[in-house]
């Protein structure tokens, strides 16, 4: 069973699909975190981003890996663990840029495709419901007002030891949008048969049982099952 979660940045999606997969015992695969840890290679190796050759080679070459670590999902490229340094300032701003190019996008999305094969996931991201895996069983579009995401996205911050103001990340935050919904391939968009959620005022748990029981109802109608392998890397 695929489970889909697409959504703008501070929608909840993340967190949502995390919880669902753990209760689910599925894997959660955090596609945003693949175009992160590009993006932190392109800066680090002063790749530009229309220098299609270079990226090219920085995508093929890439060697993304997840891991499970007491209980947590780490995220490791080239085998150095960068799962800290994909959600720094610098690759959130750059992010939106480097994963547009069809160089970047076609390699990870296979790259996606083949984590999924074989076994049931929940997958978050921009383009999961209509491009990566649009028969997916299951389908959710979450969204929020732009201040709850901020909001969210403040306490991400924090938590970081980072402080930004409420005006700023709002900012921040529909700038990201305007690039994500308004690039030439895979935009961020509602799949046609995506259950919208508008999360403003939900509590995650609320946000993870609606979904769950979502999941759990269309498994009791005998539509699929859960392979006992959930290996993160195929
Ligand atoms: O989900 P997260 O905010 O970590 O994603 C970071 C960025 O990666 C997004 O703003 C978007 O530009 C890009 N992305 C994408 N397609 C996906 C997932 C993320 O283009 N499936």
């Amino acid at each position: 069973m695929i489970i889909a979660i697409d959504g703008p940045a501070g929608s909840g999606k993340s967190s949502t699909a995390r919880a669902v997969a753990a209760r689910l015992g599925i894997t959660y695969l955090d596609t945003g975190a693949m175009y992160r840890a590009i993006t932190l290679r392109c800066l680090r190796e002063g790749i530009e981003v229309d220098d299609t050759a270079a990226l090219a080679t920085a995508v093929a070459t890439a060697d993304i890996r997840f891991e499970d670590r007491d209980g947590a999902t780490r995220i490791f490229l080239g085998g150095e663990d960068v799962t800290e340094a994909i959600r720094s300032e610098a690759v959130t701003g750059r992010v939106s840029d480097y994963c547009a190019p069809a160089v970047v996008r076609q390699k990870l999305v296979e790259e996606q495709r083949k984590i999924a094969l074989g076994r049931s996931i929940v997958c978050e991201g921009r383009d999961i419901g209509t491009v990566v895996f649009p028969d997916a069983e299951l389908k959710f579009f979450m969204t929020a007002s732009p201040e709850e995401r901020a909001k969210r996205r403040q306490l991400d911050f924090q938590a970081l030891g980072v402080v930004k103001t409420t005006v700023k990340l709002v900012a921040e935050i529909t700038e990201r949008d305007r690039k994500d919904s308004t690039r030439d391939l895979s935009p961020l968009r509602k799949a046609p048969d995506a259950e919208a959620i508008d999360t403003t005022g939900m509590t995650l748990e609320e946000q993870v049982d609606y979904i769950v029981n979502k999941a759990v109802a269309y498994l009791q109608q005998g539509n699929g099952t859960v392979p006992a392998s959930n290996n993160l890397n195929p």
